[in-house]
């Protein structure tokens, strides 16, 4: 299969035909890149899991135009849903509701819930809006580092994928946080831009992350590793950094360091990628970083983030990158 980049503008009209006859599409959404099919289409549905090579237990999001389309992919719209859509809609927030009968199982993994969101991206609004509910997972290979820009996508899904609608970088830059109504207090199962404290301010009690969440409950969960391809390793200490990447160099590795910019004087002459400064930029550009990384570098050390909010939620995502590797 030929592959073809399009600007997200001017690839809509094909992409939602490609959609609707049951095919595959890459749009942008301000997460990250989305690998979507007819979320109502299993044969459809199917060919994401081929594309990606993503294990059949591992559930996808929905992705819906309006608010008023969760009423044909939830069993019942409980009024938190209208609660946290008038705060987040559109926006990084997924929520985990019954699902409807219209929702084949193949979307949810044959699970009883389905996880639903309306991306901010207005390109992957229309497309959803002119064709159907669309589901998908990032764009990117099983278990590699999830895509924030065209490039990365094609270097993951080439002769994969018909189309891919390029709308350049993506403005958040991580997933999107994964919060579970189904449950008797709502559950954050997946951190992200939107925060515990955030979804907390409109529903009141919000139970948070790890400890709680399930393999069970979020069987996703458990294959997200986020992985460059070359070995990583989280350092929360400037000296200790430095000194593995130059342990490194001494035995004639060619190591790179991943810290915020703060950091870029004291490394001196070492290979230097920035994160930038703020929890937002660290959020946005963590990706980019790792895959820029695993290109001409072949060892790792990425800086640890010690914050609450948004900073956790990147930590949580460089966590999985290094399979839990500190200095
Ligand atoms: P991705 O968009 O690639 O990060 O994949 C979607 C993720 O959303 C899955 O890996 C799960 O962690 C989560 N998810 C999807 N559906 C459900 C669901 N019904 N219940 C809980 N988590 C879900
Ligand atoms: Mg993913």
């Amino acid at each position: 299969m030929k592959t073809r980049v399009v600007c997200a503008e001017q690839g809509l009209d094909e992409a939602v035909s490609l959609i609707k006859s049951g095919e595959l599409v890459v749009f942008p959404t301000e997460t990250v890149y989305g690998l979507g099919a007819d979320a109502l289409n299993p044969e459809a549905v199917k060919k994401i899991f081929e594309a990606k090579g993503r294990p059949q237990d591992n559930p996808l999001i929905v992705h819906i135009a309006s608010v008023e389309q969760a009423r044909e992919i939830a069993r019942e719209v409980p009024p938190e849903f209208y609660a946290l859509a008038e705060r987040f809609m559109p926006g990084p927030l997924t929520v985990v509701l019954e699902k409807s009968e219209a929702v084949p199982s193949v979307v949810t993994a044959g699970g009883h819930t389905v996880a639903i969101r309306m991306p901010r991206n207005e390109i992957a609004r229309k497309l959803i809006a002119l064709s159907s509910p669309v589901a998908a997972p990032s764009a990117n290979r099983s278990k590699h580092v999830s895509p924030t820009a065209a490039e990365h996508v094609l270097y993951d899904l080439d002769g994969r994928v018909p189309l891919i609608l390029d709308g350049g970088e993506c403005g958040v830059g991580i997933e999107s946080t994964v919060l579970d109504l189904t449950t008797d207090i709502p559950t954050v199962l997946r951190p992200g831009a939107v925060t515990a404290d955030m979804i907390s301010e409109v529903l009141g009690k919000v139970s948070s992350a790890g400890k709680i969440i399930g393999v069970a409950k979020s069987p996703g969960m458990k294959y997200e590793h986020y992985a460059p391809t070359v070995p990583a390793v989280a350092a929360f200490d400037e000296i200790k950094a430095f000194a593995r990447y130059d342990e490194e160099r001494q035995a004639g590795g060619n190591p790179v360091l991943i810290m915020r910019e703060r950091h870029r004087a004291a490394a001196g002459g070492r290979s230097f990628i920035s994160l930038g400064d703020t929890p937002e930029e660290c959020m946005q550009r963590v990706y980019a970083a790792l895959r820029e990384a695993e290109k001409d570098y072949s060892f790792v050390i990425i800086e640890g983030l010690n914050g609450e909010g948004a900073e956790a939620s990147v930590m949580n995502r460089i966590m999985k990158s290094v399979g839990g590797r500190v200095l």
